[in-house]
C-alpha cells in the first residue's frame, strides 16, 4: 500500500506551527488536537522543523519550565525527514524505525501534502495481517 492510499482513507490535514511560536503554544495546540508532533513551516509555507512531544518533555527536563515562552525555533528538529506520495507504507516504516521517530510528514512538490504517524502504519499493518490470515483460513478450508 502507498502514502497516497493511506492519505485518502485519513485525509490530508496536517496541524502546523510557525517558527517565532512560543513552545507554550505548540503545547497548547499538541493538547487541543490530541496528537504528538506539529510540522513547522515558514510563512512561504514550506516545512522547516518539526517539534515533537519528545523534545518538549526532554527540554522541560533539564531547563525548566521558563523554556515555555521561548520560540518554536529553538527546539524543533531542522532536519526533517520526508516522503512522497508513490511511496510505500513498508519505506516509511523502515525510515521511522532507522530514525527513531513516530511522525513523517509528506511532500509533493514542496508543499506539505499530509502527515504519517505510527499509528496509521500500525493500523494499515494490522490490516494487511488480518487480511492475510483470512485469505490462509479460506485456503486451508477449501483446499
Ligand atoms: P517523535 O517520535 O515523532 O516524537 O520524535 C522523536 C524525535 O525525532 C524528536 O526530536 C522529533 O523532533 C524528531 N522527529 C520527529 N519526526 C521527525 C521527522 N520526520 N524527521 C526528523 N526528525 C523527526
Amino acid at each position: 500500500m502507498t502514502v497516497k492510499a493511506i492519505l485518502k482513507a485519513k485525509g490530508s490535514d496536517v496541524v502546523t506551527i510557525e517558527p517565532s511560536a512560543t513552545i507554550a503554544a505548540a503545547v497548547k495546540r499538541l493538547a487541543e488536537h490530541r496528537i504528538g508532533a506539529l510540522v513547522v513551516h515558514g510563512p512561504d509555507k514550506r516545512v522547516v522543523g518539526i517539534i515533537s512531544e519528545r523534545d518538549i518533555v526532554f527540554v522541560l527536563a533539564e531547563r525548566g519550565a521558563g523554556i515555555l515562552g521561548d520560540p518554536v525555533s529553538q527546539v524543533m528538529t531542522r532536519k526533517v525527514v520526508s516522503c512522497g506520495l508513490a511511496e510505500t507504507v513498508s519505506s516509511v516504516m523502515e525510515r521511522m524505525t532507522a530514525g527513531k521517530f513516530r511522525h513523517v510528514p509528506v511532500i509533493e512538490e514542496n508543499r506539505l501534502a499530509g502527515i504519517i504517524s505510527i499509528g496509521d502504519v500500525v493500523k494499515h499493518r494490522l490490516g494487511e495481517i488480518e487480511r492475510e490470515t483470512a485469505a490462509l483460513r479460506d485456503y486451508i478450508l477449501t483446499a
